[in-house]
């Protein structure tokens, strides 16, 4: 039995996962098998019981209007136990459509409002004819970091008083064209509409994610030194 193990469960992993989201698991495992820890996934979907005990990070990836619609009518069975898991400081990743669901509502392109976990303040409207595609780049202002990826929405996301956005853009439309913001942080909670995935594109983020689920889950080892041996890497 491997001493140190990160239980990972992929949110409606077999409905929601746009350019490979999963990825962003995969980055982690190759990051943390380095230092000896194991990574298991688990995929938790439709129906499928949720218990925050379980769990030492959730990934929930984006998907078409289409998928994000089914997906929403399952999502009061397990909003509860999410609140709660990001309260307690869960690391938790969303990507595009998964960042809009765990937000109050989404608007899709055709102007039907479906209702998101509400675990978080942001909320999300559409754009009608148009749509954001291209690559990105922010400047992350709380460490100095840039991080790259690729966008492709409709959704046009504005973030509540307590979120702040992951980065600034530099390079590209970001969460909702306007306010120059991307993505969003709150608590060990992060948003983004960059696909990629984004940890696997940017090593010093996955680094920083690996952190903050290892501190929380082992508090008595020192990860910052362990992981300081690990090079990140970037694509
Ligand atoms: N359906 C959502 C939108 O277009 C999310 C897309 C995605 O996850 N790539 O805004």
């Amino acid at each position: 039995m491997a001493e140190y193990k990160i239980n990972a469960a992929h949110l409606y992993g077999d409905l929601m996962n746009t350019y490979g989201d999963f990825g962003n698991i995969v980055a982690l495992r190759y990051y943390a098998q380095k230092i000896g820890v194991v990574v298991e996934q688990h995929i938790v979907s439709l129906e499928d019981d949720f218990d925050a005990e379980d769990y030492d990070f959730v990934l929930f990836g984006g998907g078409q209007d289409y998928e994000q619609m089914i997906v929403a009518e399952d999502l009061p069975k397990k909003a509860v136990a999410l609140k709660a898991y990001i309260e307690d400081d869960g690391p938790f990743l969303g990507v595009c459509g998964g960042f809009q669901l765990i937000g109050q509502y989404f608007i899709l392109a055709d102007g039907t409002k479906v209702k998101g976990i509400g675990a978080l303040s942001h909320y999300t409207l559409n754009q009608p004819d148009s749509r954001f595609i291209g690559n990105v780049t922010i400047k992350d202002e709380v460490n100095g970091l840039e991080y790259h990826g690729f966008e492709n929405h409709q959704g046009r996301t504005f973030l509540g008083d307590n979120e702040r956005p992951l980065g600034e853009i530099i390079k590209g439309n970001g969460n909702n064209g306007e306010d120059g913001g991307e993505g969003l942080v709150y608590k060990n909670a992060y948003g983004t509409y960059f696909h990629g995935p984004i940890l696997t594109r940017n090593g010093n983020l996955a680094l920083h994610m690996l952190q903050l689920i290892l501190d929380r889950k082992y508090p008595q080892v020192d990860w910052q030194q362990k992981i300081a041996t690990i090079t990140p890497e970037f694509f």
